[in-house]
């Protein structure tokens, strides 16, 4: 990469240097200040299959991203584009923080799923996901954040040292805890009823790597969805614990869960592959203490276990992937809120989805207990 984001280019485009300090306000005038943006706003509009309770969120400008088309117009690959973040071309920063080298840091998606809309009838505030009989869609609003793992390019969890990673996920937590206790206003609770804690709104964190995965940009980053519809997953996490009489997903996995398949213990938390993998080295990170719910309810100690485990998964998978022929591509998933114990996924590209899985029959070209090996070998 010929150019690498400075310190200076980096605070000529910081808006705030703490996402502590910003209120949800000025959270909110920052995005609607964003002219770029306006040209890629999302149709605000989600729709529910009704036969598995999964959302669809409609974004119908999302296909002319500039980073997408290019590939088909220059001939260039993602890789050899110079790097957008590199250059400091990109949204206002709210968040930032130094690492050993470089910094980690939060802004906006110029690309959003969800935008923050104003003037939302109370009604649409006061539940997820309210009845809709004519099937027009749901309104569907919130903040669309990015968090790049380091500013310099060729760095991300698998490559940073154990105490930066650490930081990167501080900042994630950080990010969580302000969306969710100073929303009042805007976003419906996220437990109904009744909640055990005053949360609003839903933080969905993900991560998607390599270009098979849905990674459309080459430089490390985290994607951090704030919305008012609450994921099918976490639902289902919430509707495991209503038919296992309160008991969290994680907890379930962790009592059920094989000892053979564990690839990591960590002591505060655990990396396994799930005795259901349903492509070759899928793994889950749980965090040992259930009552665990959100990323900023760890200590310490859990926060630096997890880090632990996730920079783990993610170099097993970078390992392992070339050596099966397939360029390194995954998702990272972080299943957070009301009815989960709080976990994480690691879905790696390591088969292709075809008819059967489209049926709910997936069909895996590895076992558990190989799989878990394997990844236990190529970590020690
Ligand atoms: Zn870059």
């Amino acid at each position: 990469m010929a150019q690498q984001l400075s310190w200076e280019m980096l605070q000529s485009i910081v808006q705030s240097d703490s996402i502590e300090r910003l209120s949800m306000r000025q959270l909110d005038e920052l995005f609607h200040a964003e002219k770029d943006m306006m040209s890629f706003l999302p149709d605000s509009v989600c729709q529910i299959d009704p036969r598995n309770g999964e959302l669809i969120v409609y974004n119908s400008t999302r296909a002319r991203r500039p980073h997408d088309s290019g590939t088909h117009n220059t001939g260039l690959t993602t890789d050899e584009k110079p790097c957008v973040i590199c250059q400091g071309k990109t949204t206002g920063v709210v968040d930032v923080a130094q690492l050993s080298q470089g910094a980690t840091f939060i802004n906006k998606n110029l690309f959003p799923i969800i935008y923050p809309l104003q003037d939302i009838l109370e009604e649409y505030r006061q539940q997820p996901l309210y009845p809709d009989p004519a099937h027009t869609g749901r309104v569907s609003y919130g903040f669309h954040f990015l968090q790049w793992t380091s500013s310099q390019h060729d760095q991300d969890w698998h490559t940073l040292p154990l105490d930066d990673g650490l930081v990167v996920l501080q900042r994630l937590a950080a990010l969580e805890e302000k969306l969710l206790y100073e929303s009042k206003e805007l976003m419906p609770p996220s437990e109904m009823p009744p909640p055990r804690k005053l949360t609003h709104g839903f933080v969905s964190i993900i991560k998607n790597y390599g270009r098979l995965a849905g990674g459309s940009l080459a430089h490390g980053h985290q994607q951090i969805g704030y919305s008012n519809i609450m994921p099918s997953r976490f639902y289902n996490n919430w509707c495991f614990a209503e038919r296992h009489q309160g008991e969290y997903f994680s907890h379930y996995l962790l009592q059920e869960n094989p000892s053979e398949l564990t690839v990591r213990d960590y002591g505060d938390a655990v990396l396994v592959v799930p005795y259901f993998m349903r492509r070759p080295y899928d793994m889950l990170l749980a965090v040992k203490n259930t009552e665990r719910q959100y990323l900023h309810e760890l200590t310490n100690a859990e926060m630096r276990a997890v880090t632990q485990g996730i920079q783990d998964a993610i170099r097993a998978l970078m390992q392992i992937m070339p050596m099966l022929g397939r360029e390194p591509a995954f998702n990272m998933t972080i299943n957070n809120g009301p009815g989960a114990g709080l976990y994480l996924e690691f879905l790696a590209h390591t088969q292709e989805i075809g008819g059967f899985e489209q049926l709910g029959l997936w069909v895996c070209q590895e076992s558990t207990t190989n799989a878990a090996a394997y990844l236990r070998e190529k970590l020690s």
